[in-house]
């Protein structure tokens, strides 16, 4: 891991840091960021913003600490900050309206793990192997010698957790299973945490989960499935945003499934689209749309309403299939 001597430098340099989540944040990326604002707290006594950028989860608001961090709104967009931190933050637009404040900074940092990111930060920690930001950020910990406490432990296992699909993805290493069983020594309970992350659905999400996969469509021998949900869908389920995680790797879960898409219609008729694979790499595919992720996840906005985006995203998946 190259940078993270810097980085410390940096922290102990900053009289104002600013770390950022993505936007339509997850788990990793808000276990990751409050995690890192709570190492930074402990081991130098310094405390920093956290943007949460895009609506805060209903899914999430059990996390430890997360009732502490802004939205993206409310930041004082005319401050300079000494270090601003972007964790799990594939692309810079991924920052949405937070990207002048991120840049103008003083030190520009980027901590992730998608294999598409560009290294857009001055210090660049970017493990493109690693399971989840959650992994890279206690790695940091560890080489650098930071002490932990529960609540830390905690976030950082929600993140990998949450990123690894409840240990059960292709990303799921033996250092997974090694930081999972030390972040556990900390005293926090896995039963109590995997509950909170996959057995407290809002009745919402799970009816709008069952409607998005009655509705799927399949292709190419079943190899392709997709789904699409509609803002009129959002409405009628009283749906907030976060409910459709988790749609597309259902999707995923049909013994034929090759590549499973949730195309979301968005505002200003454009889709949102979630890909999924056992096998090809989708993250060309989302790239090929100025999206990114990983070789088995990747996501992508498309300025097209669902109906259009769907043709063109099957020719390249068919495309990808056949190769
Ligand atoms: P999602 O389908 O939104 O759950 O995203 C799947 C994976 O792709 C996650 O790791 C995201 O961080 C990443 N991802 C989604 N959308 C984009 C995008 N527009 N640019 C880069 N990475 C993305
Ligand atoms: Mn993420
Ligand atoms: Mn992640």
């Amino acid at each position: 891991m190259n940078n993270i001597k810097d980085l410390q430098l940096a922290i102990e340099k900053a009289n104002n840091i600013i770390i950022f989540s993505h936007v339509n944040p997850d788990g990793d990326t808000l276990g990751s960021m409050i995690g890192f604002s709570k190492l930074i707290e402990k081991n130098f006594n310094k405390k920093s913003t956290n943007v949460i950028i895009g609506k805060t989860p209903d899914t999430y608001s059990f996390m430890p600490s997360i009732h502490e961090c802004i939205s993206n709104e409310s930041v004082d967009k005319n401050i300079q900050y000494d270090l601003a931190i972007a964790i799990d933050v594939a692309a810079k637009d991924r920052m949405v309206d937070m990207q002048d404040v991120y840049f103008k900074s003083k030190v520009t940092a980027n901590i992730d793990h998608h294999i598409t990111n560009n290294n857009y930060g001055q210090i660049n920690i970017v493990e493109g192997l690693a399971s989840s930001a959650g992994e890279v950020v206690y790695s940091i910990a560890k080489d650098l010698d930071w002490n932990l406490t529960k609540e830390i432990a905690e976030l950082i296992y929600i993140a990998i957790l949450t990123d690894t699909g409840g240990f059960r993805f292709e990303n799921t290493s033996p250092k997974v299973f090694n930081y999972a069983a030390e972040l556990v020594t900390y005293g926090i309970n896995p039963t109590e945490i995997y509950r909170k992350c996959y057995e407290s659905k809002p009745k919402a999400m799970a009816l709008l989960n069952a409607y998005a996969i009655q509705n799927a469509i399949f292709k190419e021998n079943d190899k392709i499935a997709y789904t699409i949900i509609t803002k009129e869908d959002m409405k009628s389920f009283n749906a907030k945003s976060d409910y459709t995680e988790g749609i597309s790797e259902a999707l995923r879960q049909i013994n034929t499934t090759e590549v499973s898409m949730l195309l979301k219609e968005s505002p200003n008729q454009s889709t949102k689209v979630s890909l999924r694979s056992k096998r090809i790499d989708v993250s060309k595919i989302a790239e090929a749309f100025g999206g990114g992720g990983h070789h088995f996840a990747a996501g992508c906005t498309i300025q097209k309403p669902p109906a259009i985006a769907i043709e063109k995203l099957l020719e390249l998946v068919k495309k990808s299939l056949n190769e």
